[in-house]
């Protein structure tokens, strides 16, 4: 690792000058927090990116493999997104009144979902927090419950995992700043029992979950499993809230549809936007029956979540022209089998030099994993190896492939080529030569 962190510095002069002077007036020297978890001793900083290609200041060009960590699932800079941005710039950006784009966004999120009711937010930590908000003063509960080593964005009360039968503040997470011992109920992955008999103390108000982990690796749900979920929490009368922010890589309905799944509340952020900050939430017609404007009579007034900029007329056409142009069934076409590819190819370097990883895959998204597949979120987090994982992601970046960092993550879009995930192959064939050595 060390001498991929040397030829990494050597090789991006630009980047390094940059570094040194965001430093000075950046915290931590990123304009984002979770930019300082890049392996190297700075991250590259980017000049362009368009299609699946990204060229830093120091004139590399990338395969990018991570996509905005899901942010750009369909690709950077597509003309129809960016032209439908550039026009609705040019008529204005925000009014904090609605834009007739937010029909058009609702009435085909309705549509993909089998959900009825939609409400904007800026991001998808942002649906999460107003979501688990609505599910307490429905049903006048103060818990929520997540799985273990889960991650639904900053959200306070999710930043928690299992020790023993105790909830405890995730590792590393800053804060909480609430007491998750008090607000969090987490139980295990794939476990029903677990979930029956936590949900039946009876202060739970909903079950925040990912169809698949996709944080920790990828670690899918074994068969019945997501059936049971839905059993338990309905004999609770607990609200089952799937989080479809990383798992939209299943399909154009994400998981939910791919797998009919049956959620109270639905979110999905990151990719709808085409990479403008944006997420939405759906609901049953029972949910949205409870919840409504002060204009509706409704019991509960809505007015209470929200913020100046969400559902802004820029953020519907960015994601009118996403959902329109580029999140379709025959992107997906396209994508999936590219995914195939990368796993094949991935599978094959493991096997040839027995190792004991396993890589995963759930529509576009694949993940290698020092470990056979894990059944929950422990078993995954057991594995993890910042050392393997920071040197893998370094010798991949040297040789112009971009992962995802902090997890060895792939994203397949349509701007991808065959050509592409073969490059990968060879260089990830490489480095597990040169470790194994
Ligand atoms: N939900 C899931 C499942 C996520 O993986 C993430 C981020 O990785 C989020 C929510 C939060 O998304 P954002 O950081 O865009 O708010």
């Amino acid at each position: 690792r060390a001498d991929e962190e040397e030829r990494f510095a050597r090789g991006h002069p630009a980047s390094a000058d940059l570094a040194a002077a965001a430093d000075r007036s950046l915290l931590a020297g990123v304009p984002m927090p979770w930019m300082t978890r890049w392996p190297g001793r700075f991250p590259v900083f980017v000049e362009s990116a368009g299609g699946a290609r990204l060229t830093d200041v120091d004139g590399h060009e990338y395969v990018d493999l991570c996509l905005g960590d899901t942010g750009a699932m369909t690709g950077h800079a597509l003309p129809q997104v960016t032209e439908a941005l550039a026009t609705r710039a040019g008529a204005g950006i925000t009014t904090m009144l609605p834009s007739p784009d937010a029909i058009w966004v609702a009435e085909e999120l309705a549509r993909r979902f089998g959900l009825p009711a939609w409400q904007l937010a800026m991001s998808a930590t942002d649906a999460n927090r107003f979501v688990l908000r609505f599910a307490r003063h429905l049903t006048g509960r103060p818990r929520v419950a997540v799985m273990d080593w889960c991650y639904h964005g900053t959200v306070d009360e999710t930043l928690a995992v299992l020790d023993g039968d105790r909830v405890v503040p995730r590792p590393g997470a800053l804060g909480p700043q609430v007491d998750v011992a008090v607000t969090t109920a987490v139980v295990p992955f794939n476990d029903a029992e677990a979930l029956d008999r936590r949900l039946a103390e009876g202060d739970v108000a909903c079950l925040l979950m990912e169809p698949a982990l996709t944080n920790i690796g990828i670690v899918l749900p074994e068969p019945g499993y997501l059936d049971a979920v839905r059993e338990i929490t309905r004999r609770h009368g607990v609200l089952l809230v799937v989080d479809e922010t990383h798992t939209l890589c299943a399909g154009p309905g994400g998981c939910t549809v791919a797998w009919g799944l049956e959620p109270d509340l639905l979110v999905v952020g990151k990719p709808i936007g085409g990479g403008v900050p944006v997420a939405a939430y759906g609901m049953t017609a029972e949910v949205a029956g409870r919840l409504s404007g002060p204009m509706k009579g409704h019991e509960i007034d809505v007015a209470g979540v929200g913020g100046t900029l969400t559902g802004s007329a820029l953020a519907l056409a960015a994601v009118r022209a996403t959902l329109s142009t580029c999140l379709r069934e025959e992107d997906f076409a396209v994508a999936i089998p590219l995914a195939e590819q990368f796993t094949a190819g991935v599978t094959e370097v493991i096997e040839r030099h027995g190792l004991p990883w396993h890589v995963q895959r759930l529509g576009c998204r694949a993940e290698y994993w020092f470990c056979p597949p894990p059944r929950d979120g422990a078993a995954a987090a057991a594995a993890v190896d910042e050392e393997l994982e920071g040197f893998l992601h370094l010798w991949c970046l040297n040789r112009g492939v971009l992962l995802t960092p902090f997890h060895n993550m792939a994203l397949l879009s349509p701007h991808h080529s065959a050509a592409d995930v073969d490059r990968h192959t060879e260089v990830f064939g490489e480095a597990v030569a040169a470790l194994v050595a």
